[in-house]
């Protein structure tokens, strides 16, 4: 049978749904899955984590913690998740495609003599081989990659796969001694504004300002009605440059990738490289006071308007809706 590890990522001691999605991609295709997390963030919520992994199908939960594993150690996670591959008769490693897994990756496939195939939005076990279709030259076309043999290194863009019903089974909890040493390590991360809005690549909803926002401040209004429903809150990089917001918050071809069920675009015209990071998107919503603005060529629905006007009438809107129940 073949075998995969999964990198779990967590996020306030749950497991993130995007890793979620991963295991259920592989153990749906009869694939025997462990997955394996890092930090002590794991080992404070191991219970919880080992029912979450375990009910989309993960055996195990090999958990590699250390004092020094409170902040992502390339070093480490590279020599752990390499280490433990090869010791485990894995064939395939898989994650969400997520910032820490582009940078990990490259290298433990390096590490592992394995061919990788990243960003994919789909992945096919064919006995002993892997296909993944992935998105290339800014979403314009896709191409399917046939691994001609194992070992395969995969990262699945978040929310484009779903999970499955949780079947109530948890996976078996095992201690992983960290491997490697630090050679730089990060004792301090500074200026990540924290919120309580969801993750950008993991939201289901999104509102996105472009350069018609003018300023910082003005935000406000695109994250006022956001939080009424739930969604985080990304920019074009129009907005980015001018230090509006943090590239944290950048959607598109050199910001992030997202997907999720609802988009709105507020201000933004719509340029090529900002669709190929939201074209995907279920539904695609635009606020613009241009109507030939590239934007609404791809939207579902529109509002030729200034956003200053529309945005605030929309969080009215859902206010009124969501009380109404
Ligand atoms: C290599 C490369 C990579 C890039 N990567 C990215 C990327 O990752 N993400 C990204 O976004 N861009 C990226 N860009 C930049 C991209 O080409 C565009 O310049 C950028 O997306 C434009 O941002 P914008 O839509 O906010 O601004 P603009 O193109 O200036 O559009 C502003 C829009 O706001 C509308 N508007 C003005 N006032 C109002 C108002 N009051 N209410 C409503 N609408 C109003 C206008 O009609 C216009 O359509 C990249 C470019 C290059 C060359």
């Amino acid at each position: 049978m073949t075998k995969a590890l999964v990198l779990v990522e967590l996020k306030n001691g749950n497991a993130k749904k995007s890793s979620l999605e991963s295991i259920h991609a592989l153990a749906s295709q009869g694939v025997e899955v462990d997955a394996i997390a890092f930090g002590p963030d794991t080992t404070g919520n191991k219970d919880k984590v080992a029912k979450a992994v375990g009910g989309q199908g993960a055996k195990k939960l090999l958990i590699a913690d250390s004092a020094d594993l409170k902040f992502y150690q390339p070093d480490i996670f590279t020599a752990t998740i390499a280490a433990t591959f090869k010791a485990g008769g894995y064939q395939i490693l898989a994650g969400s495609a997520s910032s820490l897994v582009k940078d990990l990756f490259p290298t433990i496939a390096v590490r592992l003599d394995a061919g990788l195939a990243p960003d994919c939005v789909a992945i096919k076990i064919e006995g002993a081989s892997l296909s993944a279709k992935r998105p290339m030259l800014a979403g314009k076309y896709f191409a399917t990659l046939k691994f001609k043999a194992f070992p395969a290194v995969v990262s699945l863009r978040p929310n484009v796969l779903t999970i499955g019903a949780d079947s109530g089974q948890s996976a078996q909890i095992v201690a992983t001694p960290p491997s490697g040493s630090i050679r730089a390590k990060t004792l301090e991360v500074s200026g990540a504004a924290g919120n309580s809005r969801p993750d950008l690549t993991e939201a289901e909803r999104i509102m996105s300002a472009g350069r018609a926002i003018k300023e910082a401040a003005n935000f406000k209004i695109i994250e006022e009605c956001a939080d009424v429903i739930g969604a985080a809150v990304g920019a074009s990089r129009a907005a980015v440059d001018a230090g509006m917001a943090p590239h944290a918050m950048q959607v598109g071809q050199t910001g992030k990738t997202v997907n999720p069920n609802l988009y709105i675009a507020c201000g933004i015209s719509g340029a090529i490289q900002h669709l190929a990071g939201m074209k995907t998107s279920k539904v695609i919503v635009a606020i613009n006071t241009d109507p030939e603005a590239p934007i609404f060529q791809k939207a579902d629905y529109g509002a030729v308007g200034d956003l200053f006007a529309v945005v605030p009438e929309l969080t009215k809107e859902f206010k009124k809706l969501l009380s109404a129940g």
